[in-house]
């Protein structure tokens, strides 16, 4: 098909209008949050005029529409990353949230004393110290694959790290501090040979690469809606229909039971069982809208031109004496992290803001993968589709200011 009209998508988009302090909005911070198109904006305000009511309790018209809506949402994301069954995706707050959620589901009930988890050290803060504080309360012990100086996980390493001790694990598949993309079909299915399950953190994954969890064969598959046009506080933890039904809940209340009685509670069948209590409703439909959004413009011409992004951000800040960038993966989504000499990233987050330039400075919650570069911080710019490369080059403007102001 056709390569989209990147303007008019941009023009989606309102926030990108803004002045700050009388300069243009350059957003560089799609990896912490992207921003949100006027299609999905008004799918809320649908939701909220018209539609809005609790789901699964009455039978009133509006909460039939309500339920109906939230289903259709679970549809949308079912098809957005090829699930089976509509039934394995559970809608969470968030990618923390459906961590948790096999944490304490599949890793509390099945890993036992003395048993191992793999994770990497890209790994993200929240598919690392659930499993610690599994690993703590059990007694497991947790393995970490290395990475390359190009923030590359070593293929080698991992695989030596199994043994009949092996119980799980978790690999992120692109990293938010670098932008590496990790080879994780080969991963996953070096793991079911050790008969190990595979949770997949894709919260970086989703909205620039095309899902498809059956061809990746999968266990566990996560991402939150923020990050993909969507709204906060909502995400999805898919699963296999098959571990879904094995797990316990991780949260009790009301909707994920067949029936109470003070002697004996029996659990709802799967997605309810991981979902008790009132849902994010609103915040789901608008997720259902936002993969509705990105599905139309074809995560593949994303990808593209989004590439394309990266290359010449990649070879213009090459360019700038003093800056070196950290994470030179092959394989990268459009993430440049990048370090000064002489100026403490925090500075550099700043001046850029004066200038109306949007990055993130710190530790990406990914403070093994700072420590393996040898930096407390970086600082930060990830692109979306709608990023343009006169905002590239605004980048490459402000980061000569900073370096005459500092150096
Ligand atoms: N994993 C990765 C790779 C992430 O980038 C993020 C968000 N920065 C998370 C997990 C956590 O997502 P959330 O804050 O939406 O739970």
């Amino acid at each position: 098909s056709s390569s989209p009209d990147w303007e008019k998508i941009r023009a989606d988009f309102p926030i990108l209008q803004l002045d700050i302090d009388g300069k243009p909005l350059v957003y560089l911070d799609n990896a912490a949050s992207s921003q949100m198109p006027q299609q999905v904006i008004d799918r809320l305000v649908r939701y909220q005029t018209t539609q809005h009511a609790n789901i699964n309790r009455a039978v009133h018209y509006l909460s039939e529409v309500a339920t109906l809506e939230y289903h259709n949402a679970r549809c949308k994301l079912q098809q957005f990353i090829n699930a089976r069954e509509d039934r394995e995706v559970i809608f969470t707050s968030g990618t923390t949230d459906s961590i948790n959620l096999v944490m304490h589901g599949y890793g509390r009930k099945f890993i036992k004393a003395g048993d191992e988890i793999i994770l990497t050290t890209l790994e993200h803060h929240s598919n690392i110290v659930p499993w610690q504080m599994l690993a703590n309360e059990k007694g497991v012990t947790i393995r970490v694959v290395p990475i390359n100086d190009k923030g590359e996980v070593e293929i080698d390493e991992y695989e030596k790290l199994f043994n009949e001790r092996t119980k799980f694990v978790g690999l992120i598949h692109v990293s938010n501090a670098l932008g590496t993309i990790n080879p994780i079909k080969g991963m996953i299915d070096f793991a079911h040979r050790h008969g190990v399950p595979v949770l997949i953190d894709g919260a970086q994954a989703a909205p620039h690469i095309t899902i498809d969890v059956q061809a990746l064969d999968c266990d566990f598959y996560v991402f939150s809606a923020h990050k993909l046009c969507g709204p906060t506080g909502v995400g999805i933890l898919y699963g296999k229909a098959a571990l879904l039904e094995a797990m316990q809940p991780f949260k009790g209340g009301g909707d994920m039971i067949t029936s109470v009685t003070f002697e004996k509670t029996i659990y709802n069948t799967i997605p309810h069982k991981f979902e008790a209590g009132t849902p994010p409703i609103a915040a789901a439909i608008g997720f259902g809208a936002a993969v509705d959004y990105l599905t139309a413009i074809g995560i593949e011409h994303i990808a593209a031109y989004e590439l394309g992004l990266l290359e010449y951000a990649t070879a213009c800040l090459n360019d700038i004496p003093g800056v070196r960038i950290i994470g030179t993966a092959a394989e990268k989504t459009a993430v440049i992290s990048f370090a000064i000499d002489g100026i403490h990233p925090h500075d550099i987050g700043t001046i850029l803001n004066q200038d109306g330039i949007a990055v993130r400075t710190g530790h990406h919650c990914a403070q093994p993968v700072m420590q393996r570069f040898n930096v407390p911080a970086t600082s930060r710019a990830s692109f979306a589709f709608y990023n343009k490369k006169t905002e590239v080059d605004a980048l490459v403007a402000g980061i000569k200011t900073v370096q005459k102001i500092f150096l």
